[in-house]
Parts: structure tokens; C-alpha cells; sequence
């Protein structure tokens, strides 16, 4: 995705995967500090000690507490979490009005960016399998949600009522605990829906093809792979990259 984006604006860069142990990790940030790479991506295990060791992390990553994107500037290194521009835009693409019910389910990592970037949806049912996990995640940024395990009989009602769904759980990832499944019982999806799934692989999970089926306007994973990616690129280089090139590029190697 990255190596389509420096192609297409012409860059002779190139973008590599390293493999960094933990403790590694404060001295490859050094590797920044001495112009030996241009920016990095830190991905897990590595997401909050990046936070951790950045000169300047910029406020939002502080709020998720966790950075994906690194760089440096005057010999400073600063950490951004671009999983937070890119769900704010699609959820502004969405277009629903923050007064209208939400609901996000999962309670991980990836929900807790979203949780940041749904800050202004007042109306917001969290559901996961593990609810105290969910609970723990709203008293810290949204105290006033509501949270539901996702096996209660109410989350087909409170799904059906919703505008917005929002799923950053790993429920219908390929190879993952729930692969297969949608994480809503079938039946409360319709054409008032917006349906975002942060899952990736499969592009169209089985939440997104029942909420297709139904008529609901749907935005895969692979949209926001893409948006956190180009948000990375544009840091780096201070341009907009080709998007459809850079998804072209993972259609390819998904
Ligand atoms: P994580 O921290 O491991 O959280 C996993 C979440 O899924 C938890 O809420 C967990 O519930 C739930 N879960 C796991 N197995 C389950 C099962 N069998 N039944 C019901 N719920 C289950 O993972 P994450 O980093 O937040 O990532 C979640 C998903 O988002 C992954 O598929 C990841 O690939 C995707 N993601 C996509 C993007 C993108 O750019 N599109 C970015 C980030 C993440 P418990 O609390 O009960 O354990």
C-alpha cells in the first residue's frame, strides 16, 4: 500500500518491514533521530511504548494511549495514531447526526479509537463479549453509554434502532476466534443502517453481507486500512497519496 503510494507521487522511497523485539525499540527510534528512516509505523506489541518513548505525541494519541505513526522533526520524534483520522472520517462520511443511537461493539484495542472518534454520538450502546471490559472502557471515555454483552436478548432491539453500527471487535475476522460469524443475530439490520467493520479480512464479512443483503449503506475495513495509511504517507511526505492505488494494492495482497 505504502510502496503504491510513494510510486504514484513519484518518491524514491521505500517502505520495510522490520522485525523489533521490545527492548529494541527505543534504540530504533534513535534510527529516526539520525535521519536513518524517514518515519516509521509501529504496529503491536510496540503501539503504546511508541506513545511512551515519543518527544511530542500529539493529544489524541495520548487520549487512545497508543501511536502508529512516527517521525521526526528538529531532532524531536513525534508520534501520531492515525487510526483516529481515519475513523473520523469515515464516521463524517457517514453523515448521521451525533444525536442518533450508536452502537460500537467490541472493547479492544481498535474500539477504544473508536470510542475517541464517536465522542460526540451521546446515544451509544457498547456491546462485547466480555462486558466489564466494555464498561472499563466506557467509564474512561464515555461515561455515559450504555453497555450490553452481545449475547443479550435486547441487542437485536437496540441494534434495529440504531443509526450507526460500528463493529472493531475481531468477530467474522478470517483465522480469528469468530471467523464465519456476525457478531448481531440476524434480522435487526435495514436500509437506516450505516455498517462499518473494522475486520479486513474477509474485505465483505458476514456482518457487511447480511447488512448489503438488507440494504444498508456498508464501509469495510479495508476503506480504513487505507484512510490510516494515507493519513501515515501524507505525515511523512506533507501530500496526499493516490488512495484507490493504495487499495488496489491490498485488494492484491489480501
Ligand atoms: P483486540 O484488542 O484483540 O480486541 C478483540 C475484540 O474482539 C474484543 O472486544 C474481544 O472481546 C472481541 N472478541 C474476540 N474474540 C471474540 C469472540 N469469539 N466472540 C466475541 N467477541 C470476540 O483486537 P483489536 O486490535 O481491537 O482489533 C479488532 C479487529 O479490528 C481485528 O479484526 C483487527 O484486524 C481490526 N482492525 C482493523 C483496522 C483497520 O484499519 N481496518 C485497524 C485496527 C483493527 P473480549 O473483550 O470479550 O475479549
Amino acid at each position: 500500500m505504502q510502496s503504491a503510494a510513494f510510486a504514484g507521487a513519484g518518491l524514491p522511497a521505500s517502505y520495510e518491514a522490520l522485525s523489533v523485539r521490545p527492548q529494541e525499540l527505543a534504540s530504533r527510534l534513535d534510527e529516526l533521530r539520525s535521519g536513518l528512516w524517514n518515519g516509521f509505523n509501529v504496529t503491536i506489541p510496540h503501539k503504546v511504548a511508541a506513545l511512551e518513548l515519543a518527544d511530542e505525541p500529539d493529544p489524541l494519541a495520548v487520549r487512545i494511549g497508543a501511536a502508529n505513526t512516527l517521525w521526526c522533526r528538529e531532532g524531536r520524534i513525534r508520534a501520531s495514531n492515525t487510526d483516529i483520522t481515519a475513523m473520523r472520517e469515515i464516521i463524517e462520511s457517514a453523515r448521521i447526526a451525533p444525536e442518533a443511537p450508536a452502537v460500537l461493539i467490541g472493547a479492544g484495542g481498535a474500539a477504544r479509537a473508536a470510542l475517541v472518534a464517536l465522542a460526540e454520538f451521546d446515544r451509544l450502546t457498547l456491546l462485547n463479549r466480555t462486558p466489564a471490559n466494555s464498561r472499563a472502557l466506557a467509564d474512561e471515555l464515555s461515561p455515559g453509554a450504555r453497555v450490553l454483552p452481545l449475547d443479550d436478548p435486547a441487542v437485536a432491539d437496540v441494534a434495529r434502532a440504531a443509526k450507526l453500527i460500528v463493529n472493531a471487535s475481531s468477530v467474522g475476522m478470517a483465522g480469528g476466534p469468530a471467523a464465519g460469524r456476525s457478531p448481531l443475530p440476524e434480522g435487526c439490520l435495514g436500509r437506516h443502517h450505516v455498517v462499518f467493520d473494522m475486520v479486513y479480512r474477509p474485505v465483505e464479512t458476514p456482518l457487511l453481507a447480511d447488512a448489503r443483503n438488507r440494504g444498508s449503506r456498508t464501509i469495510d475495513g479495508l476503506t480504513m486500512l487505507v484512510l490510516q495509511g494515507a493519513a501515515s504517507f501524507s505525515i511523512w511526505t506533507g501530500r496526499d497519496p493516490d488512495r484507490a492505488a493504495m487499495r488496489r494494492a491490498c485488494e492484491r495482497a489480501l
